[in-house]
């Protein structure tokens, strides 16, 4: 089948990748004129790190491989322990711009087409022999169109093809999460095998390792960015507040005590530091959330905040999805069933995060005594049942359907 992917972010070059490798003709249209490659680093749970096995993208290579979560006090003290190695598979963080260059890698970079952005969708009218309509087409900026048995939308969190299926608007959910680049830390950040969370009443603050001696700092505040110089782009991107960034970090977080707090502030003085807020907004996850020979995947689908760590997560659960519904045997003959199929498949897990994701965390501080009273083993074995439900592929169980050697596409 051709397929048409609009957005080369993780989700449409997973996609991309697992279609052509099936045997499908794909083309990826990027609006930016090259892969966008920026972004701090991204924490991939083990059904994410088992679609990038598939893919032939070991993510424990991109990045750090995590043996625990921790949360604490803002003063420093140990509130939870999470054993990630009982998460049924690698838990894997790693900058973002790592796992887009190792997307594209191979012959995934020539099915890109950079500078070429989607202005809008034709749905194709309904064709007589079924398959739930005619071919669509992307209309592109600037005239021209690119036509396609199936049209895909994995262009993000501000998607032209979401406005064209739905016309509904991101819902902003009154939270910020702010985010330096991910950083060498010296030794007041501890860059081995532990993430670290630490919650109190001005909004939460995370440090990750991601591999190289770096650490991905990042806080979460309970306020939108003032937006006296327009708002943040697609997923994210420097953005001017009337107050300085780093001045409204240190006024909310310079009374926490924790050592590891005092070393992230601490960070906003290095150069390289410069801070980028990303918007907290969710989409509503539409059921179906395409249309005729037209879908949705990752960001586009059902934007999450960042919080939860579960955005490209999700993305690359869908594209692995997608590339299974399209490589059954009657899909070449109904593509808009075989759409229908993956939007099925991929609505319980999305919206089970998309929900969880509306009870915004950041600033809610549950008492200290309650969450020291709960066994780190049984936090552990809840972060289990939570991954399980949210992906097709957890805890090394390869269920019935996914891809096997010698499945490919008609
Ligand atoms: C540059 C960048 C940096 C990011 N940094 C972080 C981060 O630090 N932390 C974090 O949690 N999340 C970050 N995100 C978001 C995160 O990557 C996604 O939430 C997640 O990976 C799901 O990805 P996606 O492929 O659905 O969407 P995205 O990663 O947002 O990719 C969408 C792609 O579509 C392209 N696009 C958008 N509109 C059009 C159009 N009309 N025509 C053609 N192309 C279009 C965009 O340029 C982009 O390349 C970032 C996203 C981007 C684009």
């Amino acid at each position: 089948m051709e397929v048409v992917v609009v957005g080369a972010g993780v989700g449409g070059l997973a996609a991309a990748r697992g279609l052509h490798r099936d045997g499908h003709a794909v083309v990826v249209l990027e609006e930016a004129p090259a892969l966008r490659a920026s972004g701090g680093a991204v924490t991939l749970w083990p059904g994410a790190t088992a679609v990038l096995d598939d893919l032939e993208v070991g993510a424990a290579r991109l990045g750090r491989r995590l043996a625990r979560m921790e949360r604490r006090s803002p003063d420093g003290r140990p509130l939870l322990s999470l054993d990630l190695r009982a998460a049924g598979g690698a838990v894997v963080t790693v900058p973002r711009g790592h796992l887009v260059d190792a997307l594209a890698a191979g012959a995934t970079r020539s099915l890109v087409r950079t500078g070429t952005r989607c202005a809008g969708l034709s749905e194709g009218a309904e064709d007589e022999d079924g398959g739930g309509g005619g071919r669509p087409a992307v209309l592109l900026d600037g005239g021209g169109r690119a036509e396609a048995d199936v049209v895909v939308g994995a262009d993000g969190a501000r998607s032209a093809v979401r406005a064209a299926l739905h016309g509904d608007a991101l819902r902003p959910t009154g939270a910020t999460t702010w985010q330096l680049p991910p950083l060498p830390t010296g030794t007041a950040v501890d860059d081995g095998d532990t993430c670290l969370l630490l919650v109190g009443r001005a909004g939460m603050l995370g440090l990750n390792p991601c591999g190289d001696g770096l650490v991905q700092v990042w806080w979460d505040v309970r306020r939108q960015p003032a937006s006296g110089a327009g708002e943040a782009p697609a997923g994210g991107g420097p953005l001017d507040a009337p107050e300085e960034p780093a001045h409204l970090l240190r006024r909310l977080f310079g009374g926490w005590r924790a050592p590891e707090a005092r070393a992230a502030l601490a960070l906003l003085d290095d150069p390289r530091a410069r801070l980028t807020a990303y918007e907290r907004g969710t989409y509503r996850v539409h059921r179906p959330w395409g249309r005729g020979r037209a879908t949705l995947l990752g960001d586009a689908a059902h934007a999450v905040p960042p919080a939860l760590a579960q955005g490209t997560n999700q993305a690359l659960e869908d594209a692995a999805a997608l590339a299974r519904a399209l490589r059954r045997p009657s899909a070449a003959a109904d593509p808009a069933a075989a759409l229908r199929a993956y939007e099925r498949a991929s609505h319980p897990r999305t919206a089970l995060v998309s929900e969880a994701s509306r009870r915004e965390p950041t600033g809610r501080v549950l008492p200290e005594a309650l969450l020291r009273a709960v066994p780190d083993r049984a936090a552990t074995a809840l972060l289990r049942g939570w991954l399980r439900a949210t992906s097709d592929r957890t805890t090394g169980e390869r269920t019935a359907g996914h891809r096997t050697s010698g499945d490919r596409a008609a």
